[in-house]
């Protein structure tokens, strides 16, 4: 596993992506924008249960090249309801 180029920060209620290099004191922006003083010290368990960040998630897929939705299938999720349906008709007495 090489060294990624970012890491999460529990901020304003949510987790955010900043980048790796940033110490305790730094001024800058999150991956989606939100300007961040690095804060000192260790989050609490609290801010770590806090949500992750929609837009720092894709922010942090985009830069990696990890897709969004890998899984996601437009045209066969509708060719397969059709064919559910033709089979329950056909199988009706
Ligand atoms: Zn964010």
């Amino acid at each position: 596993m090489g060294a990624r180029p970012f890491r999460w920060l529990p901020l304003a209620g949510s987790r955010h992506a900043i980048r790796c290099e940033l110490v305790a004191g730094d001024v800058d922006k999150t991956l989606c924008g939100v300007p961040l003083t690095v804060p000192r010290g260790c989050s609490s368990n609290v801010q770590w249960c806090w949500p992750t960040c929609a837009a720092c998630d894709a922010a942090w897929r985009r830069f990696e090249g990890i897709p969004l939705f890998p899984r996601q299938e437009v045209e066969g999720g509708s060719a397969r309801r059709k064919a559910t349906q033709v089979a329950k008709s056909g199988s009706r007495p």
